[in-house]
């Protein structure tokens, strides 16, 4: 299967090409080593590590109870109306906020690679040059550059989780395992998962569940609950969408439900691609074949889109509105009507 990277994306450099990742699915070259030795380094205490992007606190919405959401940095798929465009690199990468620059040239000046020029419409940092050292927000006046991304230890994430064990217990809470998607990150994963349920927390993750059948069923088998992505019920408009086809996805899915796994199928319902009544008839006869009963919809929404500027990334859904109250229910009862407990 061929993973299609982000053609729109300027940021993409030839060092860190964005792959599927040990998880292979056959398309890995030799090109890619570098990244392939980053997803299965371990640090001096022989740690796994992953590059982390993100770890909420106190979440409602990733699973039962209140959570930790660990967000990881890389994802196979490029969905056109992804809300976390900063996720789907496994690289870090520098964020540049444009009403917030002063264009002081400071980040010009201390850059030691030469990647950023300055012009009266801001700055503009070279991805072929920039190795994401840092050394640029370090003094930046405005505070306007972020470096997404940040390899950790196991052990490290692990006490930030754990910081919150009071409020898992009370709440039939715990921790989540989101991106990107996680499972570019294996040996992370299960390293990270298995030892939460040692120790007693609950174990999620929100993925699109496109891996081996290896990778895949050795980090469910650390989970309690899977969130898993259904982007589009049509193969061919899937890949359209994302960039990736559904087969090894569907096949996962499926998988997990018959081996009885708690999973719960979510769809982001995005209009114009998969909000139509015809949509909804095709999901429901995709659901029905990997045995899902229920459903959970995630109306498309704007949240992401100022993260596009900061990436100099096109959005293909700039401008885009969100759907009605009444056309997201009518689009419920399709399902509710063929017997899918579809709620959102
Ligand atoms: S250092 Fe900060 S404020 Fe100054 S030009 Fe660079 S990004 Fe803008
Ligand atoms: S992160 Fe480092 S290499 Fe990249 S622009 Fe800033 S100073 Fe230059």
């Amino acid at each position: 299967m061929a993973i299609r990277t982000n053609l729109r994306d300027p940021n993409e450099g030839t060092a860190d090409k964005d792959v599927a990742g040990p998880n292979d699915l056959g398309s890995v070259t030799l090109d890619d080593r570098d990244e392939l030795r980053a997803a299965f380094a371990r640090d001096a205490a022989g740690e796994p590590m992953a590059r982390v992007f993100n770890i909420q606190k106190f979440s409602l919405n990733d699973g039962p109870g209140i959570r930790t959401v660990v967000f990881l940095k890389g994802c196979p798929l490029r969905c056109r109306w992804c809300a976390n465009p900063e996720s789907q690199l496994r690289r870090p990468q520098i964020q540049w906020e444009r009403r917030s620059c002063r264009q002081c040239g400071h980040c010009v000046a201390v850059c030691p690679h030469d990647a950023v020029t300055l012009s009266h419409d801001g700055i503009r940092i070279d991805p072929e040059r920039c190795d994401a050292c840092g050394m640029c927000l370090e003094g930046c006046p405005g505070h306007a550059l972020n470096r997404a991304g940040r390899r950790r230890a196991v052990a490290d994430v692990l006490a930030v989780c754990l910081q919150d064990e009071p409020f898992y217990q009370e709440s039939g809470g715990g921790v989540t395992l989101s991106g990107g998607e996680p499972l570019v990150w294996p040996e992370f994963c299960v390293e990270l998962l298995g030892r939460l349920r040692a120790r007693g927390v609950d174990t999620c993750i929100e993925t699109t569940a496109l891996a081996s059948e290896e990778v895949f069923d050795r980090v469910s088998a650390q989970l309690d609950h899977l969130l898993i992505d259904m982007k589009h019920w049509d193969p061919a408009r899937h890949e359209a969408g994302t960039g990736v086809g559904d087969e090894r996805i569907l096949a996962n899915t499926a998988r997990a439900i018959a081996a009885g796994k708690d999973v719960l199928v979510r769809i982001p319902v995005i209009p114009g691609f998969n909000d139509s009544p015809e949509d909804a008839r095709g999901f429901c006869r995709r659901l029905r074949e990997v045995g899902a009963s229920r459903v959970q919809l995630l109306p498309f929404h704007q949240f992401g889109e100022s993260k596009y500027e900061t990436l100099e990334y096109d959005y293909d859904y700039a401008g885009v509105p969100s759907l009605s109250e009444d056309a997201l229910e009518a689009y419920r009862q399709t399902f509710v009507g063929r017997g899918v407990d579809a709620f959102f």
